[in-house]
């Protein structure tokens, strides 16, 4: 009865083709997306699968290349970007999909309004019906392996969980933690600034974990968890400062370009600024509304 050791692995999506360029006359492009495969010897479980039928195929063809049978897909959060394919995947492999309660609520809402959001500015984005299921105790297992779902509240979104395989020593972080690449900040004006995130990063942080796989990534950089955490928090750090010194969206824009040349993902970026400016700028305005319409 000995127990297999599990292996994890990651791969990185491109971000779909997009219409339309920012201020400075780059193209508009999303942030690369990444997937994390967790393995024994004859099972796995996914992360994250992504959001059109283009990433849905490169990440499959990439799955079956490790040859296992994958049992479970896990969702992190509900944004369409980390889960709008996630059928596809789930049909090919026979697996089934899992998340916390509070995402597949989250999902529910974001198949109401992926019409007026992703299908906009991207192609090829499949039907997305709910499949997914929550499991006892925010826990399953892969090989006898605990995998254990861990609500951190709001971060980039409500009701944000990440993946602790403490068998492995990783947090698979979604967008909790970001690694190479702006941070979609546009939903914190609504939360009241990034308090709620700064928590979310400490409930990872007491995880103690070794590596963490986040949501979005620079393919060329590693998975330290000390140095991602400590990253995203003096990003959120540099945004407070910015939103005092900067007095408009293109101000805030070129200002974080400047301090983080290397940092890929600029379109959000271009919609962080432009939804965190135009709550500022309409007190009275809803601001989940201005943050959604920051995004065409
Ligand atoms: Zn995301």
């Amino acid at each position: 009865m000995s127990t297999a050791s599990l292996s994890y692995d990651v791969f990185v999506n491109d971000p779909p083709p997009q219409d339309g360029f920012l201020p400075n006359g780059e193209p508009k492009r999303f942030s690369p997306m990444a997937s994390t495969l967790i393995y024994g010897n004859e099972d796995a479980v996914l992360t994250d699968p992504g959001l059109t039928e283009d990433q849905a195929r490169a990440l499959g063809d990439w799955v079956a290349t490790r040859d296992r049978n994958l049992t479970d897909i896990f969702v992190t959060h509900g944004h369409g970007d980390h889960w709008l394919a996630a059928g596809l995947l789930a049909e090919r492999f026979g697996a089934r999909v899992v998340a916390s309660a509070g995402t597949i609520a989250q999902m529910q809402s974001g198949v109401a309004t992926r019409p007026m959001l992703w299908d906009q500015l991207y192609q090829g984005i499949p039907p997305s019906p709910v499949t997914a299921v929550t499991v006892p105790g925010n826990r399953f297992t892969l090989e006898g392996h605990d995998l254990v779902i861990v609500e951190v509240g709001h971060s980039d979104s409500d009701d944000t969980t990440v993946l602790h395989v403490p068998d492995l020593g990783l947090v698979v972080a979604g967008d909790v933690i970001y690694n190479g690449v702006h941070m979609y900040l546009g939903a914190s004006a609504a939360a009241g600034g990034f308090g709620a995130w700064r928590d979310a990063i400490g409930k990872v942080e007491a995880l103690q974990p070794r590596h963490i796989v986040t949501g979005h990534q620079n393919r060329k950089l590693d998975d330290d968890a000390g140095r991602t955490i400590a990253q995203t928090r003096q990003y959120l750090d540099d945004a407070d400062e910015l939103l005092a010194t900067e007095t408009t969206a293109l101000g805030f824009f070129n200002a974080k370009v400047e301090r983080y040349p290397d940092y890929l993902g600029r379109y959000v970026l271009w919609v962080t600024a432009r939804a965190l400016y135009g709550v500022r700028e309409h007190p009275g305005g809803n601001p989940a509304q201005i943050a959604a319409a920051s995004w065409l």
